[in-house]
């Protein structure tokens, strides 16, 4: 990094050639021995020179690729050529307005199939390390912008939102600053969906989803948590006191596999892991938090976001073999690249091509092991990926103590069965059109309930869709009740 300095001039006037010959940056990170017995965040972020170098690799596409590449249009170039002008203040009010949690989005969107996939640069070499770049001015913002003021105008209208995930977040903030009421209603006990209960703390700091929180509260937005809608409360009542309301409960029913010995002692949905550890604290030890079996060997079936998240908490629980094990190859892992790399660092072991027969139990109906099969790959399933197929007699144990299963979600039925005027589709996903609406009056929904387990900023995107079909649905109606603002 030494000969190659950022710029100083406003427009930093370098030619493409110039800005081709800058290497990608590197991330500073907690080193791998000492980060797999901690949960301080991994990656460390970009300080203000290595930002403008990163951003200076930028090329400044007439047609930016990048921004067709990000499910929300965040204006890349924008933000990103103001950073490589040293313009912090002025991308982060590009960011502001096309991104409600940037932070969050800059720490665990899938780049490297979104805009960094996109991106021109990475046709022959790295591509501009944008969710760095996006992470690195939602930071700087925090730390140099006053908080945002609540709106000046107040339509009178009330709006209810159903979940605090990613999707209710966004849609709430769109809402309040249109000058809308909002109240969102959670069931659990605290804000932020999966990006508390389920993202560890080493990926993306809860501090992050607080202060988000706390921006809404500063925006008017109230927020009341220990509500369980379609039990405490249904939509039906909700939607007689509210002058519309968002849906963004997400799915968070695990998927379980299948095989004898899953209900043995020992053996965890990755909902229920992470979530004890997450968001009740397990981590802290057993006298501060919620309690959490610790095993020697913890094998975590899955090859997701959810799976890597699950094995590399259960190394830092203190497993000595914490496995990830996978029925098809590394290829086909659909966690994000930089998660298996950092669990490759950390000591994660990986067994592909493996599918579980059994779930072994001792006298005492603790997990002791799991009966797996080899397996070897075929023909393209509907997914596209190869499809993994059992290989006759090659059947062995592995030796465990801890089992963890993180097949992904699907919607909880909860809600939608206490709410029989939604239309569901087979997954019980609910339908909504391409304004968010649903089958229901003045009801509007988005994010995982209605995509299935997808993405955190496909639930923003869907939010933000939401919020303006929600202004706009308003436009000709009269408020239920008396304003407050
Ligand atoms: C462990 C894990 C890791 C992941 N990692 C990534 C990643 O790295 N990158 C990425 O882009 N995506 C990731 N995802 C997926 C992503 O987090 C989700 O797609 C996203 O959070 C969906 O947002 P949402 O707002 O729709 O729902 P959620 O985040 O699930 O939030 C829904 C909220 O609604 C609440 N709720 C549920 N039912 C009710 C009810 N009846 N009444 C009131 N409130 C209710 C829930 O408690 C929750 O707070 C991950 C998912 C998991 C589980």
């Amino acid at each position: 990094m030494a000969e190659q300095r950022a710029g100083t001039a406003t427009g930093d006037g370098l030619s493409a050639k110039e800005r081709m010959k800058i290497d990608r940056v590197r991330m500073p990170e907690q080193d791998a021995t000492a980060r797999s017995g901690n949960f301080a965040e991994v990656n460390q972020g970009l300080d203000e020179e290595r930002a403008r170098l990163e951003a200076q690799r930028c090329l400044r596409c007439k047609n930016p690729p990048c921004v067709n590449g990000c499910p929300v249009s965040v204006r890349i170039p924008e933000f990103v050529s103001a950073i490589a002008d040293g313009d912090f203040q002025r991308a982060a009010e590009v960011m502001r307005v096309d991104n409600a949690l940037p932070a969050t989005t800059g720490r665990v969107c899938p780049q490297e199939v979104q805009c960094e996939g996109s991106c021109l640069r990475g046709k022959k070499g790295d591509p501009v390390a944008i969710g760095w770049l996006e992470r690195f001015i939602a930071d700087w913002a925090a730390e140099h912008m006053p908080p945002e003021s609540p709106p000046q105008t107040c339509t009178g209208f009330h709006v209810a939102v159903v979940g605090s995930g990613p999707g209710g977040l966004t849609a709430a903030g769109e809402l309040a600053r249109m000058g809308h009421k909002v109240h969102i209603y959670e069931a659990l006990h605290d804000t932020g969906g999966v990006l508390r209960y389920g993202i560890p703390e080493f990926r993306l700091p809860k501090a992050i989803v607080d202060r988000e929180v706390e921006n809404l509260r500063n925006l008017g937005v109230e927020v009341e948590c220990d509500v369980v809608v379609g039990r405490t409360l249904t939509v039906d009542q909700i939607a007689v006191d509210y002058d519309a309301v968002f849906v963004a409960n997400g799915a968070g029913l695990p998927m379980f596999l299948g095989v004898p010995g899953e209900n043995l002692k020992g053996v965890y949905s990755a909902n229920e892991y992470l979530t004890r550890v997450n968001l009740m604290g397990a981590w802290k030890g057993e006298t501060d938090g919620t309690p959490i079996a610790r095993g020697e060997t913890v094998v975590v079936f899955g090859g997701g976001n959810v799976a890597m998240d699950s094995v590399r908490t259960a190394r830092r629980l203190g497993a000595e073999h914490a496995i990830c094990a996978y029925r098809r190859t590394r290829a086909e892992m659909p966690a994000r690249v930089e998660e298996i790399h950092h669990a490759e660092e950390e000591g994660i072991e990986f067994h592909f091509l493996v599918a579980p027969l059994e779930i072994l139990g001792d006298d005492h109906r603790w997990v002791r092991g799991v009966k797996l099969q080899k397996m070897e790959l075929g023909e393209p399933d509907a997914s596209g990926r190869r499809r993994p197929v059992p290989i006759e007699g090659s059947e062995y144990v592995q030796e465990c103590d801890i089992v963890v299963v993180a097949l992904g979600t699907v919607a909880n039925p909860l809600l939608t069965e206490a709410t029989p005027e939604l239309q569901l589709n087979k997954w019980k996903n609910i339908v909504v059109d391409d304004r968010q609406a649903t089958t229901m009056e003045g009801v509007f929904a988005g994010g995982d309930i209605v995509r299935g387990g997808a993405t955190v900023i496909l639930a923003m995107g869907d939010g933000k869709t939401a919020a303006h079909s929600i202004d706009e649905y308003l436009r000709d109606k009269t408020p239920k009740g008396p304003p407050t603002c």
